[in-house]
């Protein structure tokens, strides 16, 4: 049985300031809307250091955490919201383990990427993480809602 779009699994999912700095921008948001996954919201943004604490508030003990949040603020980021049944796992597994030296061919990492701290793509982890993580990224406005099959543009 198919889940109504309203209650459907969504994911924030983000491309890095170096992503988009290496016109990576298309070439991630293939791999996404080929494997069938729905793009509800789409931004380009350049987040403020705050704001980058805030989105990582998670890792605030780490040893990374402050070049990570100034990495994040460099420049532009291409905020998304994508939706789809299993979404969330599955787009992790798009994008591949955190450490692209560790992360398979054919992920999104795995493919484009070289070191940990500049690993281009940034995906929720969890059910939780993603609920927060639209919510601080995006106005419920900003959440489009619609069925891709009511209108017969693709035959
Ligand atoms: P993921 O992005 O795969 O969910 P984490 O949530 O653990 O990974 O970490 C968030 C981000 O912090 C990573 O994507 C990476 O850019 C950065 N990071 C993680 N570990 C390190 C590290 N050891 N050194 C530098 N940056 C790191
Ligand atoms: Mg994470």
């Amino acid at each position: 049985k198919e889940a109504h779009a309203a209650e459907m699994e969504r994911s924030f999912i983000a491309i890095k300031p170096d992503g988009v700095q290496r016109g990576l921008i298309a070439e991630i948001i293939s791999r996404f809307e080929r494997k069938g996954f729905k793009l509800v919201a789409i931004k380009i943004v350049i987040p403020s250091k705050d704001f980058a604490q805030k989105h990582y508030h998670d890792l605030k003990e780490r040893p990374f955490f402050n070049g990570l949040c100034d990495f994040l603020s460099s420049g532009p980021v291409v905020a998304m919201v994508w939706e789809g049944e299993g979404v969330i796992k599955y787009g992790r597994k798009l994008i591949g383990a955190t450490d692209p030296q560790k992360s398979e061919p054919g992920t999104i990492r795995g493919d484009l990427a070289v070191v940990v701290g500049r690993n281009i793509i940034h995906g929720s982890d969890g059910p939780e993480t993603a609920k927060d993580e639209i919510n601080l990224w995006f106005k419920p406005e900003e959440l489009t809602s619609y069925s891709s099959n009511t209108e017969k543009w693709i035959y």
